[in-house]
């Protein structure tokens, strides 16, 4: 295992998210605002990275800087062994590419992941890694992101991002509350699970070249709502399950969303992985509150395109995840409403501790209460478990990433664990 680098903090930095500009909300029916749009200020580095560019991509690139395209393919072969196979972070560990291109490369391209400015590492070995992504901006500070390890001892899940803030506005989620969003890149993407081997050592050159690694499971669970950043989603996690790269499978990587009906549908042709939906309600009137996206897809239409979505009728399981909060939609009755609801999908329940956060109106369900709300979903025949905590001294739940230096709770734990989405 990696030792922590000397030149890296071990508490966070404040977040630049205080300083952005407005953002046009798009208005729906009343209430509040139901989407925020994204700030589209990347701007790609002189010299831009050649992680997140599909095989095409970076032929594209080999022929603009001369390499005959008889070659091209075999030297995409080559790089993209040793960028995702071997994780090397410099050309001039390509051992197998001649000195020349190595040479010409690194003119114009670099191999270069997000910025790692902070890690936090809990007793148990929970990670969180802050990262640093450019802002497009010289007066605006850089954008961050938080990236979180949970490992288990069958698997290790990384909890990724796909946006800088979120979008949309549920009003139990603090990553809602930020005003800045921008959309992360697919290189941004791919870059937090690069980051998170390097510095867990978890490349192909262990002792265990062709299995055991530790990050074997992602979930798109971190800031953002991946199905509205959806082109860089999506060849993001085509790279991530390339199996001559990192070779994540996509039955291990889940992508969670609030429910954007009709890119849920493009998720199933185009990336098929596995889906998980924050339900969170089973009556409209309250998750047009707490998902105020529900007012645009409400929730027929949300399980009309779980049912379509084709991963399902392939003995795989939709998740739903259900956010347990106290006197609001705990009770018995939503249990029940809920097992209705989803007759007929091959799913599985995530409750989900309530995860306090400072200036919430929410409290968290107390616990007798969400182990009768298991209990009675668990007795309908679904798997509803609520999770153990972990990650004890490092704020790392993922459903309210926001980069402050913070302890871990017994609630925060457990909301951490039961969005590991672990069995
Ligand atoms: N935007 C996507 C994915 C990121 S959020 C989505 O909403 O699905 C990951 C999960 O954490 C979601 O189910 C989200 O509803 C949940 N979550 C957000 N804030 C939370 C909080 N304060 N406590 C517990 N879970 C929370
Ligand atoms: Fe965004 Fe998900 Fe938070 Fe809703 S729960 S605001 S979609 S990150």
């Amino acid at each position: 295992m990696n030792e922590t680098p000397g030149n890296l903090s071990t508490v966070s930095t404040e977040i630049a998210i205080a300083a952005s500009k407005p953002v046009a909300p798009e208005t729906a029916t009343g209430g509040a605002p139901l989407e925020k749009v994204a700030l589209e200020t990347y701007v790609p580095p002189a010299k831009p990275s050649l992680i997140g560019l599909t095989r095409a991509e970076i032929s594209e690139r080999l022929a603009t800087i001369g390499i005959p395209r008889e070659q091209q393919r075999m030297r995409v072969q080559q790089l993209w062994h040793w960028m995702y196979v071997r994780g090397v972070q410099t050309f001039a560990e390509m051992t197998s590419v001649s000195k020349d291109l190595r040479a010409e490369l690194e003119k114009h391209v670099t191999v270069d992941r997000p910025e790692v400015v902070a890690e936090q590492i809990s007793s148990d070995g929970t990670r969180k890694w802050l990262l640093r992504l450019p802002s497009g901006h010289d007066l605006e500070k850089p954008h961050e992101v938080e990236c979180v390890y949970i490992p288990e001892t069958d698997r290790g899940t990384l909890c990724v991002s796909s946006q800088v803030g979120c979008t949309l506005n549920c009003s139990f989620c603090h990553t809602g509350t930020q005003r800045l969003v921008r959309n992360l890149t697919a290189g941004e993407i791919v870059g937090q699970i690069m980051v998170a081997r390097d510095r867990l050592n978890d490349w192909a050159d262990r002792e265990t070249p062709h299995g055991n690694r530790l990050v074997t499971n992602i979930v798109m669970m971190g800031m953002g709502e991946p199905l509205y950043n959806f082109d860089a989603v999506r060849d993001g996690l085509l790279i991530v399950a390339d199996n001559e790269g990192i070779g994540i499978s996509k039955r291990r990587i889940t992508l969670s969303t609030s429910g954007v009906v009709p890119n849920i549908v493009r998720a199933g042709e185009e990336i098929g992985v596995m889906l998980a939906i924050s339900l969170h309600a089973v009556r409209d009137e309250l998750r047009n509150e707490l998902v105020p996206l529900n007012r645009k897809y409400p929730i027929a239409e949300l399980m009309q395109a779980c049912r379509d979505y084709p991963a399902a009728s392939n003995a795989k399981r939709i998740t739903f995840e259900y956010v347990m909060l106290k006197g609001v939609n705990d009770s018995l009755d939503d249990a029940k409403r809920l097992v209705k609801l989803l007759k007929g999908i091959h799913a599985k329940i995530n409750l989900i501790p309530f995860n306090p956060w400072p200036g919430t109106r929410y409290e968290c369900s107390d616990w007798d209460q969400i182990e009768k709300f298991s209990e009675y979903v668990f007795n309908a025949g679904y798997s509803s478990p609520v999770r153990t905590p972990r990650g004890r001294d490092i704020l790392a739940a993922c459903g309210q990433l926001k980069s402050e230096t913070e302890k871990l709770s017994a609630r925060e734990r457990q909301a951490l664990r039961a969005m590991a989405m672990t069995d």
